[in-house]
């Protein structure tokens, strides 16, 4: 449950507390909604952003104290009043975090068609949310064309990894940042032309060297999307994903704001969910097949259990997950 709001980053047991209650999952009343067992739940760096006073304002309604902490989930369907949802079907949608839960609004819900035999974490991974923002926002934003360079900012994480080797596909060079040498040799192993930690290695000293960038994903914000501006080419496009330096603490912003008018720069925020109607569709046609193939990779960061929920929470905020971070609640 979210217990208190942080000052700063989220402390485990404290910003967030693991409660237990009996339930009898044979009687539990579910007023035309189904009961589920939950597999596994995803966590993100914008939750974050609802762990605050609800008064402020932002484009996510703040979680309520004392009740649980809700993100995208995976889970397996024990009882069903509702058609859609049947006995055995395994649902993805925002669902709390929970072991045994009921779910209503069927419109926040899908029944996964894993034809591909993935994992069924993928589907709050590379084949679920993230892969979705990286695969929408480049198709939407990036305009990218062969030949071009484009660097990605937290490019070994959930989201970056992917970007990475989309950028790769369409035939650009990609400058990759992140925050450990490990992560930097999964970069180079995804196929990255240019692969640096960012906190031993100046990223302007990298920029100028191997820029100017035509295209910048930025997951980062602050400094790091200062230096991507000073080393924008005229017209580069930059794909304004998430700007997690500022999540925790106080923000850093560029100060070359200017540059911006100076550079003919283009740059487009986006939120995954408002490109649903766009390219959900061809989303689950294409990456379930390149992701069993091999084709695109992925990295999944797994804690183990419900109660170890609020250390992935931290996780993602400090940069200890390597890949995907995944809380597996329980298996098949
Ligand atoms: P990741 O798996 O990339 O985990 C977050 C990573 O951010 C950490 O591992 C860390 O990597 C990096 N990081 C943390 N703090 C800092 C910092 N102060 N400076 C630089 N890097 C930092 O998470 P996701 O792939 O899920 O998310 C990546 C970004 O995409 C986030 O900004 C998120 O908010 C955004 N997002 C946006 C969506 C949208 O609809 N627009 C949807 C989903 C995600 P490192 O070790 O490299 O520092």
């Amino acid at each position: 449950i979210f217990n208190e709001i942080p000052e700063t980053y989220p402390i485990p047991g404290k910003t967030t507390k693991y409660v237990e209650k009996d339930i009898d999952l044979d009687t539990v009343s579910l007023n035309g909604g189904f009961l589920v067992k939950v597999l596994a739940l995803s966590s993100d760096p914008y939750l974050r952003g609802r762990m605050r006073d609800p008064s402020e304002p932002s484009y996510m309604p703040a979680f309520k104290l004392g009740e649980p902490i809700e993100a995208h989930g995976v889970a397996k369907v024990l009882r069903s009043e509702n058609p859609k949802f049947k006995v055995g079907d395994h649902v993805v949608g925002v669902m709390p975090y929970e072991k045994y839960t009921i779910l209503k609004d069927e419109s926040e819900f899908m029944v996964v068609d894993n034809t591909e035999k993935l994992s069924w974490t993928t589907f709050i991974g590379a084949a679920g949310m993230p892969g979705q923002t990286a695969y929408y926002g480049w198709k939407e934003h990036a305009d990218a064309k062969k030949g071009e360079t484009c660097f990605v900012s937290a490019g070994a994480g959930a989201v970056g990894s992917l970007v990475v080797q989309f950028a790769k596909m369409d035939g650009l060079k990609v400058i990759a940042s992140a925050g450990s040498d490990d992560k930097v040799a999964y970069l180079k192993e995804i196929g990255a032309d240019v692969a640096f930690n960012y906190k031993t290695t100046s990223t302007e000293e990298v920029l100028k060297k191997e820029g100017p960038i035509q295209v910048y994903w930025d997951n980062v914000g602050g400094q790091t999307l200062q230096a991507a501006i000073d080393y924008a080419d005229i017209g580069a496009r930059f794909v304004e994903c998430g700007m997690i330096s500022g999540y925790n603490g106080e923000q850093n912003p560029p100060k070359n704001m200017m540059m911006i008018i100076g550079k003919s720069l283009r740059l487009s925020g986006f939120l995954v969910g408002h490109l649903h109607y766009k390219y959900k569709e061809e989303f689950y046609r294409t990456m379930p097949k390149l992701l069993a193939s091999g084709k695109v990779k992925f990295r999944e960061d797994i804690t183990k259990g419900l109660e170890n929920g609020g250390d992935a929470l931290l996780a993602v905020q400090k940069g200890t997950n390597v890949g995907k971070a995944i809380i597996l609640v329980a298996d098949e």
